[in-house]
């Protein structure tokens, strides 16, 4: 018991899923980054993953990075977010490495390195597809050359992102499009790339199919960490723990009512309009987290009661068959989109769990993987 409402940390179950995935992939001679951009950079998840044997670090946010170094993790740290202009200092500061797109961003960080005394290192983000940040191939070489001629910057990679804006899917054919374009960058330009860095967790199924994945020897690794997940299809990974994180809050009232407000009807305190299935009188109960504190739309329940809905603060659930009562502890699991919310959460608490306090694994888990093979 603890606190509510509170996410529950399993640090002994995180080692695990990171070793798992850092294996699968060393394996094929692919080094991997541990994205801790999706837990708010926890120092104590972060100081988790480097037990696993990780040695490098990356978040989107410079301000985590910054966290980070000022806690002393001894980790190489990556920006995987092209800096903004804003940022510049700050950037060769706290980043060992950022991923660029912008030759005028380049320059700056070039001349805030040499007034810093220092190199400051780049991953040249490429475009395959997705749409997000990147390149266009065929503008990749006079980019390069114009980099080159700056003296406080160092390519030390080249990179590629799949699934996250536009959803493409890193096929074989893309991976290998991605590796030829980058053995040939560093053929004509004489570079030496220690990162060749073949994108995310939805690079799960390429990296278990492939016979050979060429050039690309790094990837960034978040949500399959926590939660146990690839991501392009959102399929769960063998071996790998989804209850690493679980959500807990608590009920407050729980009472037989009808299934159908009553009275004139109109829109809910967020302005949407909102219909139920009449189904005589059932036992709702009200849990003491909303909008407000997580989002509530990316949550599961891990005993099979039905989240009717949510206003700022509170959700309602049918319990079904089961009735329970103020103090009831309920267990959810944790999308991404939840996670993220979770941690950034000033109302949430954080509660870890290490080797010894580990968490039981709830007997309802059969239940989400029921659910997952229904889907
Ligand atoms: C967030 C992010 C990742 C990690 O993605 P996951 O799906 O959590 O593995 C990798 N690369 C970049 C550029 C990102 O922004």
């Amino acid at each position: 018991m603890g606190l509510t409402p509170r996410v529950e940390i399993d640090l002994a179950k995180i080692k695990q899923n990171a070793k798992i995935l850092k294996d699968l992939y060393g394996k094929k001679g692919i080094q991997m980054t541990a994205v801790v951009k999706g837990v708010a950079a926890d120092i104590k998840i972060a100081e988790t993953i480097l037990e696993s044997g990780i040695t490098s670090l990356a978040d989107s946010k410079i301000s985590n990075l910054e966290k980070l170094k000022k806690a002393n993790l001894k980790a190489t740290m990556i920006l995987l977010r092209t800096p903004a202009p804003s940022e510049i200092e700050k950037v060769v500061q706290y980043a060992d490495i950022s991923m660029n797109t912008e030759i005028g961003v380049i320059r700056a960080l070039s001349n805030e390195a040499i007034r810093q005394n220092k190199k400051h290192k780049i991953i040249i983000m490429v475009e395959m597809g997705d749409l997000r940040e990147g390149i266009m191939l065929k503008d990749a070489p006079d980019f390069i050359r114009e980099t080159l001629a700056c003296p406080g910057i160092e390519i030390v990679g080249i990179g590629t992102n799949f699934a996250c804006f536009g959803g493409v899917v890193p096929t074989e054919q893309k991976m290998n499009e991605f590796s030829e374009f980058a053995k040939a960058m560093e053929q004509k330009f004489s570079l030496h790339l220690s990162y060749v860095s073949g994108g995310n967790s939805a690079n799960y199924n390429w990296l278990m199919k492939t016979k050979n994945p060429g050039a690309v020897n790094h990837i960034r690794i978040g949500e399959s960490i926590w939660l146990g997940r690839e991501t392009a299809t959102g399929k769960l990974i063998p071996q790998l723990h989804p209850d690493a994180f679980r959500f807990i809050a608590e009920v407050i009232e729980s009472n037989i009512k009808p299934s159908v407000p009553f009275g004139s009807v109109e829109k809910n305190a967020f302005g949407e309009s909102v219909s139920f299935e009449n189904r005589g009188n059932v036992r709702r109960a009200i849990i003491n987290a909303g909008r407000q504190d997580i989002l509530v739309s990316g949550l599961t329940p891990m005993e099979p009661f039905e989240l009717l809905g949510s206003s700022s603060d509170h959700m309602i659930i049918d319990s079904k068959h089961i009735h329970l009562q103020p103090g009831d502890e309920i267990s959810f699991f944790l999308n991404y989109g939840a996670l993220i919310s979770a941690m950034t959460s000033p109302y949430v608490y954080k509660m870890y769990k290490n080797e010894k306090q580990r968490s039981r694994t709830y007997p309802c888990l059969t239940y989400m993987y029921r659910q997952e093979k229904s889907s």
